[in-house]
């Protein structure tokens, strides 16, 4: 049982994270911390949280769990701001999409607390925002990946694991590199093809006729480029490294396929698609 938790920035994810624990009965007091009033107002009367603030020592006091899910780019300035307000006993966590960079500017805001700091990514999530987009089931058998340092204390990975069992999800362990180099493949490289894909089209003399003659295909693969936008900007830059690696290596593969279907080489074609097919029939 959490008898105080504070969750910064309530929106879909911090909002979700809430109204689960809220259903399993985990939770005695909820408190979100946000910079906007309306937002937070909504969340109060959504029932998503029980108390509102909008000063940060105010949120934190007496929290035994604090959860930070606001923007990647935002988690440093938080953190520092945290740091000096931070409760005796208070375990912190995240729920950033990139572990490498939230871990570092943890390490250097929180000093000896940073034992205290536990690194998480629920791999769960649509591509709208906000609050009212939040859902009590979003983390329902969903994996959760927790990526602990050295230094962690063992307790405090214990109260995030059992946090998040509560939420209803699957706890797993990375180091904060192998999640980092994973999920570009696996989540950052994707919406980066979304994007990248939606923005050709809209570009595209053809546009209109282009969207009154796209199907499933279409919207499947277009979905994601609804996502926030300043959310995958801090993506994007937090991940650099592992996310131009991915980038480059889907840009040289892209480049076979046009030499492919420039040489019409039938046997490449058919051989790739059905390589890629099989991959994709065992997975689900
Ligand atoms: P969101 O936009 O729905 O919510 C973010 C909230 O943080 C908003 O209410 C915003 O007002 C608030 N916020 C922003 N900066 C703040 C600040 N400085 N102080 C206080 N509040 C602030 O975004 P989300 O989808 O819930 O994403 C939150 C985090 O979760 C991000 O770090 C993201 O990488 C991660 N994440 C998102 C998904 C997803 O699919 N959306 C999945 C897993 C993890």
């Amino acid at each position: 049982m959490i008898d105080k938790l504070c969750i910064i920035g309530i929106g879909l994810i911090g909002g979700s994270l809430a109204r689960a624990l809220r259903d399993a009965g985990t939770v005695r007091e909820i408190i979100g911390y946000g910079r906007s009033v309306g937002n937070l107002q909504q969340a109060v009367e959504l029932g998503v949280i029980d108390r509102a603030e909008v000063s940060l020592p105010d949120a934190v006091r007496g929290a035994g769990m604090i959860v930070l899910a606001v923007p990647v780019g935002n988690m440093a300035d938080i953190l520092n701001t945290l740091a000096p307000v931070l409760p005796d006993n208070a375990v912190v966590t995240d729920v950033g999409s990139v572990k490498g960079s939230v871990i570092a500017a943890a390490r250097a805001a929180l000093g000896a607390r940073f034992t205290h700091f536990v690194a998480g990514h629920p791999i769960a999530g649509t591509e709208q925002s906000g609050v009212a987009a939040s859902l009590p089931d979003l983390f329902q058998r969903r994996r959760v990946i927790l990526t602990p340092e050295a230094e962690t204390d063992s307790d405090a990975l214990a109260r995030v694991r059992a946090m998040w069992e509560a939420a209803g999800a699957q706890v797993a362990m990375l180091t904060a590199v192998d999640h980092d180099r994973i999920l570009a493949v696996s989540s950052h490289l994707p919406h980066m093809l979304a994007y990248c894909l939606m923005d050709m089209v809209v570009r595209h003399d053809d546009y209109r006729a282009i969207l009154e003659n796209s199907g499933g295909g279409f919207s499947d693969t277009t979905r994601i480029a609804a996502s926030d936008p300043v959310m995958w900007r801090d993506i994007c830059l937090a991940n650099r490294d592992a996310l131009l690696d991915a980038l480059r290596q889907y840009h040289a593969d892209l480049g076979a396929f046009v030499e492919a279907v420039e040489k019409g080489d039938a046997k490449w074609l058919c051989e790739t698609f059905t390589r890629a097919k099989h991959a994709r029939d065992s997975v689900n």
